[in-house]
C-alpha cells in the first residue's frame, strides 16, 4: 500500500511529490507526456503584472517558498535550475514612465520595481527607457522535469503510461489501480483534467500558448518585455525565447502558422537585428475562470484530490499550493478559500 498515487508530472505534480518526499510518504507517479505546459513554458518568475504594473495574486508572498523548493531540487539532482535575470519592461510613453514611478512606490512592489533606466541594449530601441525589475528570473523547468523523471524512473516510482480513469477502484480506505493500492490519489494533469470524469466539471478553461526559439547576434543580457517577451535561453548562448501567445479555442499542442506570424510581427517591432527561428512549441495553460488554483478533494470521495489551475504562473504558485493541499490532506488544515474547489459547489 502506497500513501499516494499521483497522476501528472508537470510543475504541480512535481511540487506535490516534493511535499511527499519531505514528509517521508511513499508514492508512485503516472505521466504520459500528453500535456506540455510546464515543459515548454518560459519558466519566468515575476510577481508583477507588466501590463498594468499591479501585483499578481499572492505572487510576492509565494515567491520565496517557490524558490526555496526549486533550490532543494537543485541540491538533490546536482543541477542549476534557477537563473536570476532582471526584467526590463520597455516603456512606450511619458505616461507609462509616470505610471511606473507611481506603481514602484507601492509597498508590495518596492522590492521588485526599480528606477527607470536609459541603458542601451543591443538591437532594441527604447526612446522612453525601461522600467527595471529585480528579484526576477527563469526556472529551467524542462531540465528540472527531465531530472525528476530520470530520478523517479531509477527509483521505480514512475510509470510512463496513460492513466485510464475507468480502471480506478475507489474504496473508503484506499484506491486501487491495476493492482496498485494507495491511501489517496492526487490528480495534477494540467489541461488533461478535462478527461478526468471525477473533476472535469470544474471550470478549467485552458489557454493555448505558443513560443518561438530564435538565434540572433544581438547580445541581450536581460528579459525584455514589450508586446512580447525576449528572454535569454539559459542553456544556450545566442538563443532567445520569444513568447507567448494566448488562444482560447484551439486546445491542441500543435504549433500554428498564425501564432508564428503574430510573434514575428511583434518581435519585428522590438528587435532591430536579424534573427532565425529555430523552434516553435505550443502548450495549454491550465487557466481557470476566476484565475485561482483548483485545489481540494472530491465531494463524495475524500481520497481523490486535485491540484490544478496554475494558469499563467505555475512556477510561483505550484510549490505553495502543493503545500496547502498536503497540509489539508494529511493534517486537516483548512484550505485557503480562494483556491478551494468547494467555491464552485452549489453556486
Ligand atoms: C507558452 C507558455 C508559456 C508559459 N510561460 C510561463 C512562465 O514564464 N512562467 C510561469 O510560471 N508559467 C508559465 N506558463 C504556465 C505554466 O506552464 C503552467 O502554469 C504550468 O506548467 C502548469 O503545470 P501543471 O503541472 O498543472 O500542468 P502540465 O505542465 O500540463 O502537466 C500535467 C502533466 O500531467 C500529465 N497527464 C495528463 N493527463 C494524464 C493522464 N491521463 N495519464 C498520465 N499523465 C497525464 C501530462 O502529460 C503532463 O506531464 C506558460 C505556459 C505556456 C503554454
Amino acid at each position: 500500500m502506497y500513501d499516494y498515487l499521483v497522476v501528472g508530472l508537470g510543475v504541480a505534480g512535481f511540487s506535490f511529490l516534493q511535499q511527499l518526499e519531505e514528509n517521508g510518504k511513499t508514492f508512485v507517479v503516472f505521466d504520459n507526456q500528453s500535456q506540455q505546459s510546464t515543459r515548454i513554458a518560459g519558466g519566468m518568475f515575476n510577481p508583477v503584472i507588466l501590463k498594468r504594473f499591479t501585483p499578481a495574486w499572492q505572487a510576492a508572498e509565494m515567491l520565496p517558498y517557490a524558490l526555496s523548493q526549486f533550490e532543494k531540487a537543485e541540491k538533490k539532482y546536482g543541477n542549476t535550475y534557477i537563473h536570476y535575470i532582471d526584467i526590463y519592461r520597455k516603456l512606450a510613453s511619458v505616461e507609462e514612465q509616470n505610471n511606473w514611478i507611481v506603481a514602484s512606490d507601492k509597498p508590495v512592489m518596492r522590492d521588485f520595481m526599480q528606477e527607470i533606466t536609459d541603458e542601451k541594449i543591443d538591437g532594441i530601441e527604447a526612446p522612453f527607457g525601461f522600467g527595471v525589475l529585480k528579484g526576477t528570473g527563469i526556472v529551467n523547468m524542462a531540465k528540472l522535469l527531465d531530472d525528476a523523471l530520470k530520478n523517479y524512473r531509477n527509483e521505480d516510482q514512475l510509470i510512463q503510461a496513460d492513466f485510464d480513469y475507468d480502471q480506478l477502484i475507489i474504496k473508503d480506505e484506499y484506491i486501487e489501480y491495476q493492482g496498485i493500492r494507495a491511501r489517496k490519489i492526487l490528480f495534477s494533469e494540467g489541461y488533461g483534467m478535462k478527461n478526468n470524469p471525477f473533476f472535469k466539471d470544474l471550470p478549467l478553461m485552458g489557454t493555448k500558448g505558443e513560443m518561438l526559439m530564435i538565434e540572433t547576434d544581438a547580445r541581450i543580457p536581460y528579459i525584455i518585455k514589450s508586446n512580447v517577451f525576449i528572454a535569454p535561453n539559459v542553456v544556450q548562448k545566442g538563443q532567445y525565447y520569444i513568447g507567448a501567445t494566448y488562444h482560447w479555442e484551439d486546445k491542441t499542442n500543435t504549433p500554428t502558422a498564425e501564432a508564428r506570424q503574430h510573434l514575428e510581427e511583434k518581435l519585428g517591432q522590438l528587435l532591430q537585428k536579424p534573427y532565425k527561428v529555430i523552434a516553435q512549441k505550443a502548450g495549454i495553460r491550465p487557466t481557470v475562470i476566476d484565475r485561482r488554483p483548483l485545489v481540494g478533494t472530491h465531494p463524495e470521495h475524500p481520497n481523490l484530490a486535485i491540484l490544478n489551475g496554475m494558469g499563467t504562473r505555475g512556477v510561483i504558485l505550484a510549490p505553495s499550493t502543493a503545500r496547502h493541499l498536503y497540509e489539508h490532506l494529511e493534517n486537516g488544515v483548512p484550505l485557503p478559500k480562494e483556491m478551494d474547489i468547494s467555491r464552485f459547489r452549489g453556486a
